[in-house]
């Protein structure tokens, strides 16, 4: 789960890491009105999408009066902000934070990630702050650097130290740099992080290490002990149909293709996926509804992957274990009438009640094109979705 900056810096605070006074504004009259609040000569007015790239996108803009604020904050509230990292269709902008501007001498990156391969956190920094760190790996890699994190020891103080000397903090800040670095980590883990990330981390004129920008993700599966983490979750920021999925508790991402799959098992959601792919066509989403679905959760299913307008055709491919092809079956029935199917429908059904799952597709009047295996129902789909 992502939040956006100004809670970020919120739990970052609690931590004792140093972030610009600011507040969170909703509308223009807001903005102005915490600007003049903060009694700072130069205010930053910061667009709140989950995504980064803004400052390039114009979603960061310095403000030296009210004036501007206002003309600024009017600019960017509502405007569709399209970075690297919101795709070609952009987040509109429905928060500003607007914070005290900042004397920045020079910007670094700090960031601790889960790296899955070798199942660690990895603190990883580099004094070419501000930029892309993905262009940074790209182009200069000797740039970054990486401590690898045993978990029962935690970040040491000397790794963190090594960091602050390997990206060249100036010498008489590199304990102040050590304390952040110490302070970002135990944060990361007591609020069950999957990514936080400082970028910029600035050195200011007058010798203070802060955090000028703040990307906090949580993982998702630690949220039911993470109470206050998940007051701040944003459902605006959110993909509607993984909201609506949420809610009945299906196991629902929504991806870029055009075919949609439902299935049972995320094992057999993942090969189903790939099958199409090697097909040569492209799945619109993972679906896992899970082994105890009632016919009432599968009808659910299948509207939210026919909610997609992206979707061509579907492929149901189930094998009844625990799960028994006549619900399943039932529900799709169930939901195709209800919406009007208006796609080719694929069914590939295996197990329980197999046959009695049969049947009731076969007679329900609705036009659905049996597969005899997952490769068959493959490329039944890929075919006719073209
Ligand atoms: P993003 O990463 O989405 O572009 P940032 O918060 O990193 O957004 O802001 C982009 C740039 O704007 C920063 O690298 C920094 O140079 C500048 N900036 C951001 N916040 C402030 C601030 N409070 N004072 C001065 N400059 C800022
Ligand atoms: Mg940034």
């Amino acid at each position: 789960m992502n939040i956006h900056e100004y809670q970020g810096k919120e739990v970052l605070r609690q931590y004792g890491i140093t972030v610009p006074n600011g507040k969170v504004a909703f509308t223009v009259d807001e903005a102005v009105e915490v600007a003049q609040q903060l009694d700072s000569e130069v205010v930053v007015v910061k667009a709140q999408i989950h995504a980064g790239g803004r400052g390039k996108a114009g979603g960061v803009k310095i403000a030296k009066n009210l004036d501007e604020v206002r003309k600024y904050a009017k600019e960017i509230l509502g405007k569709v902000l399209v970075t690297h990292q919101t795709g070609p269709e952009g987040t509109e902008v429905k928060r500003l934070l607007i914070e005290e501007g900042c004397d920045i001498q020079k910007e670094y990156y700090v960031g601790l990630v889960l790296d899955r391969a070798t199942s660690r956190v990895v603190l990883m920094a580099s004094e070419e702050g501000g930029t892309e760190i993905e262009e940074v790996a790209e182009k200069t890699p000797e740039k970054i650097f990486k401590e690898e994190i045993e978990p029962l020891v935690g970040l040491t103080v000397f790794q963190a130290r090594r960091m602050a000397f390997n990206i060249n903090i100036p010498a008489e800040l590199v304990g102040q740099a050590t304390k952040f670095m110490m302070a970002l980590y135990k944060a990361y883990i007591e609020k069950d992080c999957s990514i936080a990330e400082i970028n910029p981390l600035v050195v200011t004129g007058d010798g203070k290490i802060m955090a000028l920008d703040a990307k906090l993700n949580f993982d998702t599966n630690a949220l039911y002990r993470r109470k206050d983490i998940l007051e701040l979750r944003d459902l605006g920021e959110e993909d509607p149909k993984e909201i609506e999925a949420s809610k009945h508790d299906l196991n629902y991402i929504s991806l870029g293709g055009n075919i949609g799959c439902m299935v049972n098992g995320a094992g057999l959601a993942m090969s189903t996926m790939d099958i199409v792919k090697h097909y040569g066509g492209d799945p619109a989403n993972f679906l896992d509804v899970g082994g105890g679905a009632t016919s009432e959760k599968v009808t659910e299913a299948f509207k939210i992957i026919l909610s997609d307008q992206n979707v061509k055709g579907i492929f149901v491919n189930i094998f009844g274990g625990i799960m028994k092809c006549d619900v399943i079956a039932d529900g799709v029935v169930t939901a195709a009438k209800q919406i009007g199917l208006q796609v080719p429908l694929v069914v590939r059904l295996e197990g329980t009640n197999v046959d009695l799952g049969k049947k009731i597709l076969s007679e329900s009047g609705i036009d659905i094109i049996a597969a005899d295996s997952m490769a068959d129902g493959a490329q039944k789909i890929v075919s006719l979705v073209g």
